[in-house]
């Protein structure tokens, strides 16, 4: 299996390139966010308790996002790989995915990280909530909280992949053609 941690702060550009790539490979797109945005519109309980976290700029336990990403996983039927967005976002979510997909077999095969200046991300969040809607884009408190979050919980994470040798950084900023094109080029060098 071919099986991706797309990484990088909000606002980076990984569900566009995500769309991209699994064009390209065949993957299944799995984003922790979106997840989460189909359950609130749904009016779960589990939309419920995200939405508490989401509209301050703050993590979702691990706990709940472990398990529903477990559970997503496992939906799918030999599938070719996994694109992983916007997960893991913390170190414990790291080892747990590593523990997880050793339990079915797989790992992750590579994480790419996407550069992006700060003044940028949040110029592209600011953009983005025109046409999103989302509440966590609209906010430049909110979008300030997520980018500090960011920095002390989620960057981390880049060092437990770089650890294991699978980290690659891309150029983040530039075209998203060209963008496309760098992750294309890391993966068709595995
Ligand atoms: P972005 O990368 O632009 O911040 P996402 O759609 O990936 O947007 O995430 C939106 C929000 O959903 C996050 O700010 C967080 O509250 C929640 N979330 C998404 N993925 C996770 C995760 N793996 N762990 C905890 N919270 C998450």
């Amino acid at each position: 299996m071919l099986n991706i941690v797309l990484f990088g702060p909000p606002g980076a550009g990984k569900g566009t390139q995500s769309e991209r790539l699994i064009d390209e490979f065949g993957l299944v797109h799995l984003s922790t966010g979106d997840i989460f945005r189909s359950n609130i519109k749904g009016q779960t309980e589990l939309g419920k308790l995200a939405k508490s976290y989401m509209d301050q700029g703050k993590l979702v336990p691990d706990s709940v996002t472990i398990d529903l990403l477990r559970a997503e996983v496992l939906k799918h039927n030999k599938p070719k790989g996994f694109i992983f967005d916007g997960f893991p976002r913390t170190n414990a979510q790291a080892e747990a995915l590593d523990v997880f997909l050793d339990s079915i077999d797989t790992s992750i095969t590579l994480m790419l990280s996407l550069d992006v200046e700060e003044e940028e991300l949040k110029k592209r969040l600011i953009k983005r909530a025109e046409v999103s809607g989302r509440a966590d884009d609209a906010d430049p408190k909110i979008i300030d909280n997520r980018i500090a979050v960011y920095h002390k919980e989620t960057s981390p994470v880049k060092s437990f992949y770089e650890q294991q040798r699978k980290l690659v950084s891309i150029e983040g900023m530039g075209s998203v053609d060209e963008i496309t094109a760098r992750l294309f080029t890391s993966i068709k060098s595995i």
